[in-house]
């Protein structure tokens, strides 16, 4: 990475209320491993990684016109991946969740980025080399998605902290159902 490039990614922020419940959850039932900061919690949608400053502008105004919609998500799994990556997930997708990360995808995409190809796995990362698999039962989060944002990662020496370059709001779901007559 040079000087003039930024680390970038889009990402769900997870609300700060939210945040901190969950840490004090992670506190109590899943401590260990090096944990990510309450203010770093998010759900990745897409890794741009070393980009240059030059991109920003595109990028906002592609984000700006992005049609996504809101969708409530449930975190009711508890996992650990290989490398000990502990997070929680949701053990149903959300239609909304998925269609704004295709769209997302296929914009960038569509402008030249390279992205990567896995399917898509929406998580919340809890900690970092986590040494075991998790023990105890997974625990519920009600996690109401709102605004996606597109984030720029630094590292100040000591971790990875992000800072916001832009946030957008998701539309309110579309009511399902017919119309009276
Ligand atoms: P650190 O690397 O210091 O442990 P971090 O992983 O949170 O912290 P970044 O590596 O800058 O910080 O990553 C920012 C976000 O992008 C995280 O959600 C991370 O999981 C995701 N990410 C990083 N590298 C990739 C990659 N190659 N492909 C997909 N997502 C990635
Ligand atoms: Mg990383």
């Amino acid at each position: 990475m040079t000087a003039d490039q930024l680390r970038l990614f889009f990402a769900l922020p997870c609300p700060p209320p939210l945040a901190s419940t969950i840490c004090a959850w992670r506190e109590r039932e899943a401590p260990g491993g090096r944990p990510v900061d309450a203010a770093n919690l998010h759900l990745t949608l897409a890794f741009l990684g070393a980009q240059p400053a030059s991109c920003l502008a595109p990028l906002l105004s592609l984000a700006a016109q992005l049609p996504g919609e809101g969708c409530e998500l449930r975190l009711d799994r508890l996992g650990r991946w290989r490398g000990g990556v502990l997070h929680l997930a949701p053990s149903r997708v959300p239609q909304a969740l998925d269609e704004l990360q295709r769209q997302l995808h296929a914009r960038l995409s569509g402008a030249g980025f390279e992205l990567e190809r896995r399917a898509f796995r929406p998580h919340l990362t809890l900690a970092r080399h986590y040494p075991q698999p998790p023990a105890g039962a997974a625990p519920t989060f009600d996690w109401p998605l709102r605004q996606f944002a597109l984030f720029c990662s630094e590292y100040d020496g000591h971790g990875s902290r992000y800072r916001l370059l832009g946030q957008w709001p998701l539309r309110p779901a579309t009511p399902t159902g017919r119309s009276a007559p």
